[in-house]
């Protein structure tokens, strides 16, 4: 026991192109209401007292952009520091952790939430966090609603059984040392993962589902951006 309080950091991987919304600067600077997609999601954080700092992942050519027109000019005081990403977000995802480890003690909890998901809310970061505490990890995720079905070259090879299948979202929590160590062991294997989660997995840690919700969507389409609009509108 140090007797010390552990902290709690939120990592957020934005240095996605956001090519699949077809726009003309990078999708999470597109305005959502009064702010910038990407600004609405830091705000969260920014405003939740038990995160004590915020580490974000911006493309290494936008980040005297981000600085300026988002955490500059929202005022943001937790953003501790501002990280280059790399190819893919797993590898984004390991900046940001290398980073953080230079503040981090092994017990502390990280929240990895995308930089497109601005619709978290407090409640569901603090109950991850609880879970993260007393878990390998825990995965803000909610049951399928449609039958998904594995498919090789256009044929159907698998129907699985729907009730055991939920859909991952973020934020994804884990003490810093255990996602850490399974993000540097992926890299070392070359094991490339979707989520996070899957890294501590293979690790043989135990993920714990936190029930999340259909609004915290991923803005990555102009139709998510449609229904982003949707549900501020109905706020
Ligand atoms: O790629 P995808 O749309 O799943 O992106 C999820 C999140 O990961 C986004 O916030 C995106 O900016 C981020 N990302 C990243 N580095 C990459 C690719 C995606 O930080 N190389």
């Amino acid at each position: 026991m140090t007797g010390l309080k552990t902290k709690t950091f939120a990592l957020i991987p934005a240095a996605g192109m956001g090519r699949r919304m077809g726009a003309s600067i990078n999708k999470q600077y597109l305005q959502l209401g009064e702010l910038p997609i990407v600004a609405r999601t830091i705000s969260i954080f920014e405003q939740a007292p038990f995160i004590d700092g915020i580490f974000l992942v911006i493309p290494e050519e936008e980040i005297p952009y981000c600085r300026q027109h988002v955490v500059e000019a929202c005022g943001f005081r937790k953003v501790l520091e501002i990280i280059p990403g790399g190819k893919e977000r797993q590898n984004s995802v390991m900046n940001g952790l290398n980073a953080l480890q230079r503040l981090a003690q092994k017990d502390d909890v990280v929240l990895i939430h995308d930089g497109v998901r601005p619709f978290i809310t407090q409640v569901l970061l603090q109950e991850s966090i609880a879970v993260a505490m007393n878990n390998d990890g825990a995965l803000v995720a909610v049951p399928v609603k449609d039958t998904i079905k594995t498919v090789r070259e256009g044929i159907v090879v698998d129907t699985p059984v729907r009730d055991t299948l939920w859909q991952a979202q973020t934020p994804q929590s884990f003490r810093f040392d255990i996602i850490h160590t399974a993000h540097l062991s992926a890299a070392r294997d070359g094991f490339a993962g979707t989520d996070d989660a899957s890294l501590v997995e293979r690790q043989g840690g135990v993920v714990r589902i936190v029930r999340g919700d259909y609004r915290n969507i991923k803005i990555t389409t102009p139709e998510d951006l449609v229904l982003a609009e949707a549900f501020l509108a109905g706020t």
